[in-house]
């Protein structure tokens, strides 16, 4: 059994018994709002973030992405160990949304941050969760959204170039960029952003050269324009974002009208007993207390497969 596969088919199973229940209800609170058309929205990143963000909400909700420089994101975290990263995943979106509304002025501000870790599932597999944030100091609102899937987070240390060559080709290389190093995972000589053979054989020799134990560290390199992976898991939940963004509050009119919580408890179909799938979807508003709870439609029991009651 290939074991790349097995996110694949946890995902669909949850697609298949989820996605029509989903969809129809994202449906139902969908409005065509216009109310950040030709807004500019303050970006702080220096890792191309904005080739994927600035098309889908352009076209989604009609604002315009401006990217801010002037400050070194990497100084918040880097992914190479090198800079730890502060706070929860979350904090640090929200900390370079924050910046870069500062240096431009700008009342919108947007931003990414990624994380890595084993899958949810298994804890085997290299898993990447992407947070986009979108701040607005008009309506005093935060709203944010997440996507995530498998990534091809690997490293190896190694005294062979044939070895290299097979571990670059199963990381994607060259679309995907990579690392190299001298020793080990935590010597502070590094070559980033590397994409072409040439480059990755002469950074391999010089890793050896440098090297007191003759082994050179080598590994995925994570920042977004360097990994097409991440930057597809960026794209999704900017789609996620632009969906929330077009949603009003029906009772005050605030963007950012979304589902906020799942309720657990659909019946068993044999025995009736609340079972742990989802019953209903609660939708509300980021700013004002409206709240609507919408029961599923497109089904009303669980199997007795999922019943704690019948299947213990
Ligand atoms: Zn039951
Ligand atoms: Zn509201």
């Amino acid at each position: 059994m290939n074991l790349t596969n097995i996110p694949n088919l946890i995902l669909q199973v949850i697609k298949k018994h989820t996605s029509n229940f989903f969809i129809n209800n994202t449906k139902k609170h969908h409005f065509n709002a216009d109310h950040y058309k030709n807004r500019e929205v303050a970006l702080l990143t220096q890792h191309g973030k904005e080739s994927v963000l600035s098309p889908i909400l352009k076209e989604k909700i009609g604002c315009i992405v401006t990217r801010v420089k002037g400050y070194d994101t990497d100084l918040l975290g880097t992914f190479t160990r090198d800079i730890p990263r502060a706070g929860t995943q979350i904090e640090a979106a929200r900390k370079k949304a924050r910046i870069g509304m500062d240096l431009s002025g700008l009342k919108l501000g947007l931003a990414s941050e990624g994380s890595f870790g084993p899958d949810p599932f298994t804890g085997m597999l290299p898993w990447n969760v992407e947070v986009l944030i979108w701040i607005d100091n008009e309506y005093g609102i935060e709203i944010s959204a997440v996507a995530q899937g498998k990534t091809n987070l690997v490293n190896l240390l190694t005294t062979s170039w044939e070895e290299t060559e097979a571990f670059a080709k199963t990381a994607g290389f060259p679309q995907h960029h990579l690392i190299v190093r001298p020793e080990g995972e935590n010597d502070p000589r590094i070559r980033k952003g590397i994409a072409e053979w040439t480059d990755l054989q002469a950074a391999f020799t010089w890793a050896l050269e440098q090297s007191q134990n003759k082994q050179a560290f080598i590994e995925t390199d994570m920042r977004a324009h360097a990994n097409p992976t991440r930057m597809e898991n960026i794209r999704v939940a900017a789609e996620e974002l632009a969906k929330k963004l077009s949603c009003l509050c029906p009772a005050c009119g605030t963007p950012g009208y979304s589902i906020i919580e799942r309720l657990a408890g659909l019946p068993c179909e044999r025995c009736g007993q609340p079972t742990h799938e989802i019953r209903a979807e609660v939708h509300g508003c980021c700013k004002c207390t409206h709240r609507v709870t919408i029961e599923r439609s497109d089904r009303q029991y669980a199997d007795p497969g999922h019943c704690d009651s019948c299947n213990p």
